[in-house]
């Protein structure tokens, strides 16, 4: 079974979540865009062993803390998608734009496609490509759990920002109509920030998708 902690780190709230498999306690983190410290305590609390670092994008909020990790811990930073090298390498000046602690480029171990899988112990997720708010934007969908993360592609009652820099409107709806509704509607899914909602809702509710 797949199971995992929503743990918010940032000034910016971001939902990095710790993934594990309670079969073989392996972990991952998704997202560990700072509170370095915090996130490293939080698995060892649970007695598992972080063995990898998904990224869904680029953004400081969600990739400022992954260089260093890497780093201390030797683990592997899997994903994004390459469309999203130009927000990694200017992480030093995302960090420095919004007051971060200084936040490093890194080169990822290993960059994602859609149809990718990822794997931690006995789970296997699937990879998404779903651009719209960062050219390489991924999300990580386990169906034996009925879980997405789906960084900041959706959120409970919103959609992301689409007026950066290689972001897009139309292709962000793409995304969300033919990547993660496909995934069901009882997919309950955790978003780069605020509460989990799931696809069913949002189709009912969200003003933004609401109907498509
Ligand atoms: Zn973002
Ligand atoms: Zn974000």
């Amino acid at each position: 079974m797949l199971r995992y902690q929503i743990l918010p780190v940032t000034p910016f709230q971001q939902n990095c979540s710790l993934v594990w498999c309670d079969a073989t306690h392996k972990a991952a983190l998704i997202d560990p865009g700072g509170e370095i410290d915090r996130l490293i305590a939080a698995a060892e609390s649970r007695g598992l062993q972080l063995a990898q670092l998904w990224l869904t994008h680029a953004h400081i909020d969600h990739a400022g803390g992954a260089g260093e990790l890497a780093e201390r811990l030797g683990l592997p930073i899997v994903g994004p998608h390459p469309g999203d090298q130009f927000w990694i390498d200017g992480l030093p000046q995302q960090s420095a734009m919004f007051g971060f602690p200084p936040a490093r480029a890194f080169v990822p171990t290993r960059w994602l496609a859609d149809g990718d899988t990822v794997t931690l112990g006995e789970e296997t997720l699937t990879v998404r490509h779903c651009p719209g708010h960062t050219p390489g934007h991924v999300v990580f969908h386990s169906a034996g759990a009925q879980r997405a993360f789906v960084g900041d592609v959706l959120f409970a009652g919103s959609i992301g920002r689409t007026d950066f820099p290689g972001g897009s409107h139309p292709q962000l709806i793409d995304s969300i109509v033919q990547r993660l509704w496909p995934m069901g509607d009882e997919t309950v899914f955790i978003p780069g920030h605020g509460p989990e909602s799931s696809f069913g809702r949002e189709r009912r509710s969200n003003p933004y998708v609401q109907g498509t």
